[in-house]
């Protein structure tokens, strides 16, 4: 072996001994997230976890081992690009075992009651027999207590079904991260068997979007009562749903409910649907009493009865994929630019002068690019 072999031996050796470090670390933090009872996720610290080959991995997740999962899910939410790497070659062997289950999104604002929603049908789902994972998206919630023991308590009954998982996605991640964590913990998930994967999240913006470019299905809830700015929702958040529920629909809020639907319905009637072949439809439901949830599902039920057999679902999947993949792109080129030690250093004089008028912003931003693309170009010979 040269040198230079000898020395990369070495330092990959050193890697891998840091990684697992790290990951035992990552473990132990995250241990007992899946869908187990509280108790055992809050008892006694976790002992020292042994590390798993991609195989084991792999082989875990086949068979359905939860624990296993879980610890999937963690290796794809951690930052250290040994995990990354290792989450990749995970889901590489995985790929030809996803893509079978319904993905079905579902949003609103909070307190629009969209976890006692998920828990009325995720039993009703389990009871039908359906395996069923839960992937929450709280952009707003810290990760210490806020979205692990508020998803525990929100879905307490769900949680304590064996065919149920539900896992919250890690915040405080940017927005591409959370989209790509929750898309790979997806994959995880459909090649664990689960033939239903309902992702939740707060209706504030963004998220949503990002949503809607994982699921089949997109559902939005609404409050009873009119008008977008009394919904807290953004404009554009109705033009993606394939349904839209006027959620809390019982007791005094009938009337209001109704009112609602009409309202929505109205507006629905001049925008595009979000599917092409699939009419937008507003509908009533509680799901505090259950009341209409057996009815939405069917709707969603139909809409794959219907849409798979005309390739609709394959289109999108195959669309999401590939801007899927131009996202990440753009993203490594963005982070590439910006880390590039010439960019940083004329960054800023840039900035200042096309403040100050000295130069265009086009003509700045060239420059930058080229100043980028040099330094580029000095490591793999010049651009064809
Ligand atoms: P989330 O923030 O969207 O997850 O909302 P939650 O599911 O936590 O519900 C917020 C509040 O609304 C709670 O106090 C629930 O009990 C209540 N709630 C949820 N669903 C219904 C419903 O169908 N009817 C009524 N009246 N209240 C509901």
């Amino acid at each position: 072996m040269n040198e230079l072999a000898q020395n990369h031996c070495h330092s990959v050796r050193r890697r891998l001994l840091r990684g697992a470090l790290t990951s035992a670390k990552v473990s132990s933090r995250f241990s007992g997230k899946g869908s187990w009872p509280m108790s055992e996720a809050m008892s006694s610290p976790a002992p020292r976890r042994q590390q798993l080959s991609v195989n084991d991995y792999v082989a875990g997740i086949r068979a359905g081992d939860r624990t296993i999962l879980a610890r999937a899910i963690t290796l794809v939410e951690s930052d250290s690009r040994r995990h990354e790497a290792q989450a990749q070659e995970v889901l590489q062997h995985l790929l030809p075992f996803t893509g079978r289950a319904k993905r079905v999104g579902i949003t609103g604002v909070p307190g629009v009651g969209k976890s006692t929603f998920i828990e009325f049908l995720g039993c009703l789902l389990v009871e039908r027999g359906q395996k069923l994972a839960v992937l929450t998206i709280d952009p707003t919630s810290s990760r210490s207590g806020g979205s692990i023991l508020g998803d525990k308590t929100r879905m307490e009954r769900l949680c304590q079904l064996p065919a149920a998982f539900i896992r919250p996605t890690p915040s405080g991640l940017s927005l591409g991260g959370v989209a790509r964590r929750t898309r790979e913990t997806m994959l995880l998930c459909e090649a664990a068997g689960f033939d239903t994967i309902l992702v939740e999240t707060v209706g504030v913006g963004q998220t949503e979007i990002a949503l809607r470019a994982l699921v089949d299905f997109f559902l939005l809830l609404l409050l009873p009562g009119s008008g977008d700015e009394l919904q807290g929702i953004k404009k554009g958040i109705v033009e993606m749903a394939d349904l839209v529920a006027i959620n809390k629909a019982d007791g005094e809020n009938k009337l209001r409910a109704e009112l609602a639907k009409q309202d929505q319905a109205a507006a629905l009637h001049y925008l595009q649907p979000a599917t092409s072949e699939w009419p937008t439809e507003v509908v009533l439901c509680a799901g505090l009493t259950g009341e209409g949830l057996p009815e939405i599902w069917q709707r969603v039920e139909k809409f794959y009865r219907e849409l798979e057999p005309k390739g609709v679902i394959a289109r999108r999947r195959r669309e999401q994929s590939l801007a899927w993949l131009s996202d990440l792109i753009h993203d490594e080129l963005k982070r590439r630019f910006y880390r590039d030690a010439r960019v940083k250093s004329h960054l800023s004089a840039m900035q200042q002068a096309v403040l100050r008028g000295e130069i265009t912003a086009v003509l700045a931003a060239e420059s930058l690019l080229a100043t980028h693309q040099e330094c580029h170009s000095g490591s793999t010979g010049p651009e064809k």
